[in-house]
């Protein structure tokens, strides 16, 4: 392919909505084009990259026995009210009408169909496991699209789905998934690292995200060097803190202090000169139509996800300070768990903490010389804090460290969730009817696409993993005009493209400065540039992108020179 051709509109500012690397890139790079927010088009390069991604993909899930379906795209609501999720989606759904007034969707996730679909053709154990996935467009109208293609609302997903006869088949499928994504991200050249995730209040699911390793990424991930333990701080259990043996200090009179404008844990700190940890803080929320206040050690990090799984509820929101005034008769700031008007949820650190500090309940006051038990009794005790870097590891209670990632992979084990609902049955080997057991696992192939990007750049430009690089080499003849240079460019052009290799040659008219420039900003991973002066000794330059040296290579050997990297990446 020409330079001159290629349809690549670049730009020399920064947009000035790209907060970060990969967005930035890939609109500088002339690679996509927004739409409108989280909705993006994919220019020629863009869609060479997610081809290869999706290549691999496919390859390693039809290697796990997969087999590719393409499922629509507009579903109708009675499939997701059948499963109960037309309401719990919420307004993360787009949601349309036909002609005749009937309600559909855009398809965000295809658990409904595709349980439909299994449920209507498959009736027998001995059509069982099955494993089908599609590559397509999903619809999430996300709070905050952002970062570029990381949170779009349209996207591009793999996702599968496995319907087995047992918990022992599940695990199975779970299993080659499981490596099948491992392989992927492998073949990517990506470096990832695979962590224990949420799997929502329906307990026993298991669940593992697939991260790429990227300091922008918005998951945070903890995980322990010594054993492997690895999770999503959304998931990392803190284990119970043990009592570390010195003996508890002894209940202090219960006391009420006036503290007029003290509102935050560093308010109670600076005015009555006290560390965080002797502070418990109280955070109200909005559940499923129902105030509850979950308290936590004043240097502590609410984990909400651990908390909707306790509630068990569909919506957790922070909630209102005017309305928890008005309704309370107290402000946020005076919260505390002592005579509550609320459900108290307490995390297990308050328990081994002793005449503590807390909100009065009563604006401008706090209460000194609190215990729990004695002074309030929660309704639960639970881990409800986000685990840190130095927590005991929980499977061996080294050291966690942390890190953040992007999610890229997602996999899941969702029984008979859908099955029962949707009175998904086969009959197994005894004629008895039974629900498939099922598991689904999403990929994202344009996040992926990102995080990629995000993962493999320099101040110059992107700097692409070779097996997903939209080419995989770029000729830069110096100068065009000279016929020497631009004939010995044509000639190697044909000899690697012959063999199947996906080559540039940069036949425009530009300075040289800028032609290096602008192969770096798209990353392409290998470049040949053949210059006069080591054309005088029968020589062209080959540099790779993630290497700062060029080396001179003898014309008769540029071919096998090649070979022999990519043979290496
Ligand atoms: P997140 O927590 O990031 O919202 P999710 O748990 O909603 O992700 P899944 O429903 O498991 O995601 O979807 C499978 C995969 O699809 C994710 O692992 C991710 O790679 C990708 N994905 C999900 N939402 C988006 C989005 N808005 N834009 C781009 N990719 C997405
Ligand atoms: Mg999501």
């Amino acid at each position: 392919m020409k330079s001159s051709e290629i349809f690549n509109p670049t730009l020399r500012e920064v947009p000035s909505e790209a907060e970060i690397v990969s967005h930035q890139l890939l609109l500088r790079a002339g690679f996509i084009r927004k739409n409108s927010g989280g909705v993006y088009s994919y220019l020629p390069l863009a869609f060479r990259v997610l081809k290869k991604i999706m290549n691999i993909v496919r390859e390693e899930m039809d290697r796990a026995g997969g087999q590719e379906v393409l499922m629509p795209i507009i579903q109708p609501a009675e499939l997701w009210q059948e499963s109960g999720r037309w309401e719990v989606y919420g307004d993360e759904m787009f949601r349309l009408k036909d002609r005749h007034k009937r309600s559909f969707a855009l398809g965000p996730t295809h658990e409904e169909i595709i349980t439909t679909l299994v449920k209507q053709d498959v009736h027998s154990y001995r059509d069982l496991p099955l494993l089908l996935y599609q590559i397509q467009n999903k619809y999430r109208d996300e709070i905050r699209p952002r970062f570029g293609l990381m949170r779009g609302r349209e996207f591009i997903m793999k996702d599968l789905y496995s319907f087995d006869i047992d918990e022992d088949g599940l695990d199975l499928s779970y299993k080659k998934m499981y490596e099948a994504y491992s392989r992927i991200f492998e073949r990517m050249n990506l470096k990832y690292r695979v962590v224990e995730a949420d799997s929502g209040a329906i307990g026993g699911n298991e669940s593992h995200e697939f991260m790429v390793m990227a300091s922008s990424g918005e998951a945070e991930i903890v995980y322990c060097d010594k054993c492997h333990y690895a999770a999503n701080v959304e998931k990392a259990q803190c284990p119970a803190p043990e009592p570390d043996g010195a003996k508890r200090a002894e209940a202090r009179p219960l006391e009420k202090i006036h503290t007029p404008g003290v509102r935050t844990v560093e308010d109670v700190m600076h005015s009555l000169a006290v560390p965080a940890e002797s502070i418990v803080k109280t955070l109200i929320y909005w559940a499923d139509g129902e105030y509850v206040g979950a308290v936590i050690r004043g240097d502590r990090e609410l984990n909400e996800v651990k908390l909707k799984n306790l509630l068990g509820c569909n919506e957790l929101l922070i909630a209102d300070e005017n309305q928890v005034s008005q309704v309370l008769g107290v402000s946020v700031g005076s919260l505390g768990p002592v005579g509550a008007e609320f459900k108290v949820y307490a995390d297990q650190e308050i328990e081994l903490m002793d005449n503590f500090i807390c909100g009065a309940n009563e604006d401008g006051y706090h209460l000194m010389n609190v215990n729990l038990g004695r002074d309030f009794v929660p309704e639960t005790i639970a881990d409800l804090r986000n685990a840190i870097k130095g927590d005991p590891c929980p499977v061996c209670s080294a050291e966690l460290d942390t890190t953040r990632g992007i999610e890229v992979g997602h996999i899941f084990k969702l029984g008979t969730k859908y099955s029962e609902a949707m009175k998904a049955t086969f009959l197994d080997k005894n004629g008895q009817e039974r629900p498939f057991i099922m598991g689904c696992y999403g990929i994202g192939i344009s996040r992926t696409m990102a995080a990629a990007v995000e993962q493999n750049h320099d101040e110059n430009g992107i700097i692409w993993p070779l097996p997903i690089a939209p080419y995989q080499l770029i000729i830069v003849p110096i100068n065009t005009k000279k016929t020497e240079q631009m004939d010995l460019a044509w000639s190697i052009y044909e000899q690697l493209s012959g063999q199947g290799l996906e080559v540039i040659i940069d036949d425009r008219d530009e300075r040289a400065g800028v032609k290096f420039k602008d192969a770096d900003l798209t990353g392409i991973p290998l470049r040949i540039t053949i210059g006069p002066k080591a054309l005088q000794e029968n020589k062209v330059e080959v540099k790779k992108r993630w290497e700062n040296e060029t080396v001179l290579i003898a014309v008769e050997d540029i071919v096998e020179e090649i070979n022999s990297i990519l043979s290496q990446y």
